[in-house]
């Protein structure tokens, strides 16, 4: 096998760069060198997996940011156009200095597009969620187009920001905002994806990086009691939400189940009181373990929770709370895995009597749970990130000569 020097570039957000940890941990573990290029905040998180962590030298989003930014689909893209004129220039200089074999870049990063072009640099495109282009039934036609009416008032800003790249970098090494590359890597299942008549032989679905042996080892989960049992959690980010708990309890204060809610860290439990006495509210489970163990789960519809809920065949309800969670909402409710509620920008708003009704739905009807097996299965069968290493070795075998020893 070849050894490379690979540069891994991506954004400060847990999304996107949670799937690829497992995968540089087993490129360094073979034998490769990664240098990975994201935000300080990402540092510890990142550096754990053994590579080489480069914080990015100018501007960056927090990750907080980068979730608010991301509720409307053209505020993302406003938001990677200016990221691209941030960190391109330097991008190409430290690639230059560097040398690497590889440049692997997450889809919203358009300065490791850009710089791969520019010094002829192979590289691999990484998706950690669904591909938009060719993709009709996504979202269906009335949002698509209501997105475009938002957009218009952009385009002179987008317009602006092509004529910029492309007179520094050349036209023929900058694209749109979203370009792909010859390997394309996306972590979800073929058959989970929305249709598409734009992924062809260059994409290559390897499914969710589920990895348990590195998930919370020293935290154990165990339901007790019989009956019916649910969870319940709005993701890490967007999750600071007391009126949506508050409703949940409303909703099910007198319901035969018991209820598992991960409220995140930062918020007051306390401050919920009063709790009904079927709900336990942590701020925060091992998540992995506890859909094992339930029968539904209440989710703000987060790529990885919403791949976690299907690898484990339990059925969702989806109330998202920004653009990509309501995509991935959408397509959970077109597979008949689950159901999309409170789609209605700006996202999330639910009643009691909504949240109870459906929940009775996907309890009663057993072609959710079905569905929900069926895309598990198709998840599990698709590798993980073995598969996606795999890819990524078999793509440095093609196009990277490593030098005969002297
Ligand atoms: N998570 C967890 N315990 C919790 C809440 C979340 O382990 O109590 C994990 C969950 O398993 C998932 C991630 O945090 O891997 C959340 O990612 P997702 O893409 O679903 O949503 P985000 O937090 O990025 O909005």
């Amino acid at each position: 096998m070849n050894m490379a020097k690979i540069a891994f570039i991506n954004i400060p957000a847990h999304g996107h760069t949670n799937p690829t940890l497992p995968v540089v941990r087993e490129l360094v573990n073979n034998g490769h060198e990664v240098l990975y290029y994201s935000s300080e905040e990402f540092r510890d998180k990142i550096s754990k997996t053994g590579v080489e962590f480069r914080p990015y030298k100018h501007w960056m989003p927090s990750t907080k940011e980068v979730s608010e930014r991301m509720h409307a689909m053209i505020d993302a893209s406003l938001m990677f156009i200016e990221m691209s004129e941030t960190h391109t220039a330097w991008m190409i200089e430290e690639m230059r200095r560097e040398q690497p074999d590889l440049i692997i870049y997450d889809t919203t990063c358009m300065w490791g597009y850009i710089t791969a072009r520019v010094l002829g640099i192979p590289s691999i495109c990484s998706i950690t969620h669904f591909v938009l282009d060719g993709s009709k039934s996504t979202l269906g036609f009335g949002a698509i187009f209501r997105h475009f009416l938002t957009a218009i008032p952009k385009l002179p800003r987008i317009i602006q920001w092509k004529r910029k790249m492309t007179t520094e970098f050349g036209k023929d090494n900058v694209g749109g905002i979203t370009e792909y590359a010859d390997l394309n890597i996306v972590f979800t299942s073929q058959e989970f994806h929305p249709e598409n008549d734009f992924t062809d032989e260059h994409f290559h679905f390897v499914g969710p990086s589920i990895d348990e042996t590195t998930r919370d080892p020293a935290q154990t989960f165990q339901l007790t009691g019989e009956g019916k049992a649910v969870y319940i959690s709005l993701g890490t980010i967007n999750n600071l939400k007391s009126d949506f708990y508050r409703t949940a309890f409303e909703a099910f204060c007198d319901y035969p189940a018991q209820f598992i809610l991960s409220v995140g860290k930062n918020t007051d439990i306390a401050a919920l009181q009063p709790i009904p006495d079927n709900f336990t509210v942590y701020p925060y489970v091992p998540q992995l373990q506890v859909l094992q163990q339930v029968d539904a789960f209440i989710t703000h519809g987060g790529m990885n929770s919403v791949h976690e809920g299907l690898y484990y065949g339990v059925p969702e309800i989806v109330v998202p709370q920004q653009m990509e969670q309501l995509l991935n909402g959408f397509r959970v409710n077109q597979v008949g895995a689950g159901i999309l509620l409170g789609e209605k920008a700006p996202y999330g708003r639910v009643t009691a009597s909504e949240l109870r009704s459906l929940l009775d739905k996907i309890l009663s009807d057993s072609s959710y749970k079905q569905q929900a097996e069926h895309y598990g299965k198709t998840l599990r069968d698709a590798g993980g990130y073995p598969q996606a290493v795999r890819e990524i070795e078999a793509y440095i075998n093609q196009h990277v000569m490593t030098p005969e020893p002297a």
